[in-house]
C-alpha cells in the first residue's frame, strides 16, 4: 500500500548521538527508550543503539518491555516506574529489573523477589517519582543495582540543579549500590559533576537540542515528507483553509500536501511552520487541517502534483515554529507514517 506521507529515520544519526553524549559525559552511557523510542520505533532503535556500544536500556512500563521482547543477553533493561500492585507477574516474567519509587514498591519488591537485583530512584527535588533521602533506611538489604535520581530543570540555568546534585551526592554517599545514575540529556551539558557512572539521554538521541552546549553536536534523526495531493492558485483576494487566516494578497501559487494534525503535525505550525523544495523554503498558508496543510509554493514553479515535499522537522527549529517541545514534536508523530530506518 502506498503510503503519501513517510518518516525517515536516520540510524547513523542516532548512534552518532550517543557516541557524543557518551564522550562528553565520559562514563557509561545508556538509553531511554521508552514511549516506543519516543515515537520512532524503540525496537529499531534499541538495536541501533546496541549496535554502537550501549548497553542500558530505559522503558517507563512492563507492558513497553515485553514489546521490546528479549534484548542480547549483555544489555540491561529497566522499568522506571517500578513495580506496582497489578505488576508482580510481568516483573518475575520477563527479563528487566524494576526502578523501586516509593517505600511500597520497595516493600513489594522484598516480598515478591527478596535478594533480586533492582534499582532505585531517589527524589531530590523534582517531586515527580522516588523516594525522599529521608526514607532510605528503607533501603536496607536490597540488591541496589543502580541508584538514580532526575533533574527537573537540566535544560535551564536554574540553581535547583546544583541543590539536586548535593542532595544525591550525600544520598549516593549513604546508599550501597553497584552505580549512580543522575543526567538525562541536557544533564549531560551540565559538565561531568553531573555524569556519575551512568546517563540516561533520551531526546538528544533522537535529534533534541536539550540545551545550547550540544547545538552544533547534535545530528536531526527524523525527516517527514509529504506528497503533494493537489497543486493550485489561490486568487488574490481569497483565502486558504478553514477559518480563512490566510488572505491572498495577490495571486498565490500554494501546494496542498498529505499531512495534518491527526499526524502529529499540529495547529502550532498553523502560519508558522515550512517545508522545502530543494533549498527554496514554502511557508505553512493558513490552518493546519486534520489530513491536509497547505505551503506557498510561488518559488517552485515545477512543483507538480504527486512530487515530496520535505517538512521542516529539525526539533529546535521545529519546536520555535510550533510552541511545542521537542519531546511533544517527536512522541506525538502518528500512524499513517510510512516508517523508514536508513
Ligand atoms: C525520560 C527520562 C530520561 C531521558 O530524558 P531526556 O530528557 O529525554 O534525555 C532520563 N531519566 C529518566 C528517569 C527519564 O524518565
Amino acid at each position: 500500500m502506498h503510503h503519501p506521507l513517510r518518516l525517515t529515520i536516520d540510524r547513523s544519526a542516532i548512534q552518532a548521538n550517543w557516541r557524543w553524549l557518551q564522550e562528553r559525559a565520559g562514563v557509561a552511557a545508556g538509553a531511554a527508550v521508552k514511549a516506543d523510542g519516543y515515537g520512532l520505533g524503540a525496537g529499531e532503535a534499541t538495536k541501533a543503539l546496541f549496535d554502537a556500544g550501549c548497553r542500558d536500556f530505559f522503558v517507563s512500563t512492563w507492558a513497553e518491555a515485553e514489546q521490546l521482547g528479549g534484548l542480547p543477553s549483555d544489555a540491561s533493561l529497566v522499568v522506571l516506574h517500578g513495580v506496582g500492585p497489578n505488576d508482580a507477574d510481568a516483573a518475575l516474567g520477563l527479563r528487566a529489573r524494576p526502578c523501586l519509587n516509593t517505600a511500597e514498591q520497595v516493600a513489594r519488591w522484598e516480598q515478591i523477589a527478596p535478594g533480586r537485583a533492582c534499582d532505585v530512584m531517589i527524589d531530590t527535588g523534582m517531586n515527580r517519582l522516588g523516594l525522599r533521602p529521608n526514607e532510605i533506611d528503607l533501603l536496607d538489604g536490597l540488591a541496589i543495582d543502580t541508584l538514580h535520581s532526575h533533574l527537573a530543570c537540566a535544560d535551564e540555568d536554574d540553581p535547583l540543579n546544583e541543590m539536586q546534585l548535593e542532595r544525591f551526592r550525600v544520598v549516593a554517599s549513604a546508599v550501597q549500590a553497584k552505580r549512580y545514575s543522575f543526567a538525562n540529556s541536557a544533564g549531560i551539558c551540565l559538565g561531568r559533576d553531573y555524569s556519575f557512572d551512568l546517563v540516561r539521554p533520551g531526546i538528544a538521541l533522537c535529534g533534541g537540542v536539550p540545551r545550547e552546549e550540544a547545538a552544533n553536536n547534535i545530528r536531526q534523526v527524523v525527516r517527514i515528507e509529504a506528497q503533494i495531493v493537489q497543486r493550485r492558485t489561490i486568487p488574490e483576494g481569497e483565502s486558504c483553509g478553514y477559518g480563512a487566516t490566510f488572505l491572498a494578497q495577490e495571486n498565490t501559487e500554494a501546494a496542498i500536501l498529505n499531512v495534518g494534525y491527526a499526524d502529529g503535525y499540529l495547529r502550532g505550525f498553523s502560519s508558522h511552520g515550512s517545508a522545502f523544495a530543494g533549498e527554496f523554503s514554502l511557508p505553512v498558508l493558513g490552518r493546519v487541517s486534520m489530513d491536509l496543510l497547505a505551503v506557498g509554493c510561488d518559488a517552485v514553479p515545477g512543483l507538480k502534483e504527486g512530487d515530496w515535499v520535505e517538512i521542516d522537522y529539525d526539533l529546535p527549529s521545529a519546536s520555535k515554529q510550533s510552541g511545542l517541545s521537542q519531546y511533544e514534536l517527536l512522541t506525538c508523530l502518528g500512524e499513517r507514517f510510512e516508517r523508514r530506518w536508513i
